[in-house]
């Protein structure tokens, strides 16, 4: 394949010179950097370039040109290379133009002129921006491959666990596309249940369970030691950050993870109120990063491998994974944040990955092409999966149980709910059932009102109807309170002039400490957290510095040293 493009465009030849020099030296051997002198200059080269089936990656442009703006020009190019990276060199001045185009043409960043050097003001800002690209850039695919039944259950349970893991592959459906009949001869599977996963090497398994398919793929499900300085349960934002943290302080860190790194946060389309990332970014994106820097540190992740059960004895914390193996740790965190609320409505149990989801917004996002669809819920994370799917959906009806969206999200995604065109909001509305036979055909919607129950087409319901943790494993363990959330500190319950029931240390709990000594709690999972990304990330960063403190202490002492061998 050719060399992917970067265009630099600025109307000032000793400009446009420089920034194409600093470009070609750190990317010319990756990337093929070009130069337009004009926006129409620009506009002109980009239409042969699509002509000719290249491929743009990244779009750096001035905003002060004559005749066509940057953001002008952006916009335009925005309609041949949607999935190129837009950067808009700006003069201070130009600030408030740089910012309103965050949201008219989804920049992805300005950059403040000069940018000498270019080591620490340019190529950081676009090493970022060239990554995210190339994870989400497919080309000549040689990856997974997926055939199924388009609004089958299991192939949604596969093609999600794929995307969450970050793993490239291609969805091919059985009713729609010649090539997957094919395919699927050619692996001798014609009679075999679907979905079917053709693997790069060409083996096929048919209908595979997520255990199988994870170790088929590569994914690390086994620890390397029998012990760690710390175990963190759960890869959200919270656990991610503990183990940066850690594995960066010198601690052995092992993350486990259920489903897929990222936890809620990853599946988000887009993170706005993510300091540090004034244009946004998607939980996927923020995912990758956080893993990438856990690894870095040298952390371990095991995923996907649930944590089931927990013993304490000698100053040790012991896990048992889902696949019946046990680690031991000094100090543990549980990060394991809150999990969605299923819908309680006749249907919903068996239609569940068939037409019905949870959450999936990004997933299935291509599977609503053209289609009309239903939004449940009144959060942020309803409005967000709103206006993601509007960009692929025919229409999307936000139905909200409350009376008006104000109660509950946040006013800039309700200005854009306003904005875009094909999303409407029902409020005082709630799915009453869920028909259909292989897959979701029609939904009940109830008017609270009028109590007027009316049944109409729908092909895919997204579901965001709050989330609740899943701490059954811990009950007996840990303080909880009613709804499962884990007590810590200050929170922990105890007689008047007594230290917390049950707790067995010399020393008063630290702030995120449990009720056990030596394991900490941070996230969505501590009662009464905040449930926003930036708090999660700072209770695992804290949370660590309370493992310090416990592993120095005096208890430290009398632990026995086990094995590290598996
Ligand atoms: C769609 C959506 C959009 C959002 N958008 C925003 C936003 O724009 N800004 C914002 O600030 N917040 C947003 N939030 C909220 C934010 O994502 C959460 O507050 C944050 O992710 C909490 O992080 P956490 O690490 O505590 O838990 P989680 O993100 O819930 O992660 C917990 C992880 O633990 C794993 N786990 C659970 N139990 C086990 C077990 N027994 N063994 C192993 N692993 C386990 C889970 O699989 C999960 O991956 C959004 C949430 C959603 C759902």
């Amino acid at each position: 394949m050719e060399k992917p493009v970067v265009l630099a465009v600025d109307d000032e030849p000793s400009v446009l010179a420089a920034v194409a020099r600093d470009l070609r030296r750190h990317y010319g051997a990756d990337y093929e950097v070009m130069r337009a002198a004009s926006g129409a200059e620009a506009m002109a080269a980009l239409r042969e370039l699509k002509l000719a089936g290249r491929v743009v990656a990244l779009l750096v442009v001035d905003q002060r040109m004559p005749q066509m703006t940057g953001v002008e020009l952006l916009a335009q190019a925005l309609e041949l290379y949607p999935e190129a990276k837009r950067v808009l060199l700006t003069a201070y001045a130009d600030t408030d133009a740089a910012i309103k185009a965050i949201n008219q043409v989804r920049l992805d960043h300005y950059l403040m002129k000069p940018w000498h050097p270019p080591e620490e003001l340019l190529y950081p800002v676009l090493d970022d921006l060239l990554d995210d690209w190339r994870a989400d850039f497919q080309p000549v695919f040689e990856g997974v491959r997926v055939i199924g039944h388009r609004w089958s259950a299991d192939g949604h349970r596969v093609r999600d666990f794929l995307a969450r893991n970050l793993i490239p592959y291609r969805w091919l459906d059985i009713e729609a596309d010649a090539e997957a009949t094919e395919l699927r001869e050619l692996a001798g599977a014609a009679a075999e249940p679907l979905p079917l996963v053709i693997l790069s090497d060409g083996t096929a398994l048919s209908r595979p369970t997520i255990a199988a398919l994870a170790e088929r793929v590569g994914l690390h499900t086994r620890a390397v030691s029998a012990t760690y300085d710390l175990v963190v349960v759960g890869t959200g934002p919270a656990g991610l950050a503990a183990a940066v943290y850690g594995a960066s302080e010198g601690l052995t860190t092992l993350l486990i993870e259920r489903e897929a790194p990222g936890g809620q946060a990853g599946t988000s389309s887009r993170i706005e109120n993510y300091l540090g990332f004034p244009v946004g970014l998607s939980g996927a994106d923020l995912a990758r990063r956080g893993v990438a820097q856990a690894r870095r540190f040298g952390a371990e992740i095991l995923s996907p491998m649930e944590a089931v059960k927990l013993d304490s004895r000698d100053g040790y914390h012991v896990l048992t994974l889902s696949d019946g193996s046990s680690v031991a740790s000094q100090a543990l965190i549980v990060a394991t944040g809150v999990s969605y609320r299923l819908l309680d409505v006749p249907g919903a149990e068996r239609l569940a990955g068939a037409g019905l989801f949870y959450g999936a917004a990004i997933t299935e996002a291509l599977a609503v092409k053209d289609q009309d669809v239903f939004v449940v819920g009144a959060g942020n994370s309803a409005g967000q999966a709103a206006l993601y799917l509007a960009r692929y959906a025919k229409s999307v009806t936000l139905l909200v149980r409350g009376r008006a969206l104000a109660e509950s999200m946040s006013k800039y995604l309700i200005e854009r709910i306003e904005e875009a065109g094909n999303v409407a909001v029902m409020a005082g509305a709630s799915i009453a059932e869920l028909h259909g036979g292989e897959s979701l055909e029609e939904v009940s919607i109830l008017d609270a009102a009028t109590g007027a129950v009316s049944r109409v087409p729908a092909r895919a319901v997204f579901v965001f109807i709050g989330a609740s943790p899943r701490t059954e494993w811990l009950a007996g363990i840990l303080q909880l309170d009613q709804q499962g959330f884990i007590l810590s500190g200050p929170d922990l319950e105890r007689q008047p002039n007594r230290r917390p029931n049950g707790w067995l240390a010399e020393r008063e709990p630290f702030w995120l400490e449990t009720s056990v000594p030596g394991i900490f709690v941070a996230g969505d999972v501590r009662r009464q957290s905040t449930k926003r990304i930036a708090s999660a990330v700072g209770e695992g960063a804290m949370a660590v510095t309370f493992v310090h403190q416990h592993l120095r202490g005096p208890a430290a002492a009398q632990r026995p040293v086990l094995a590290k061998g598996p």
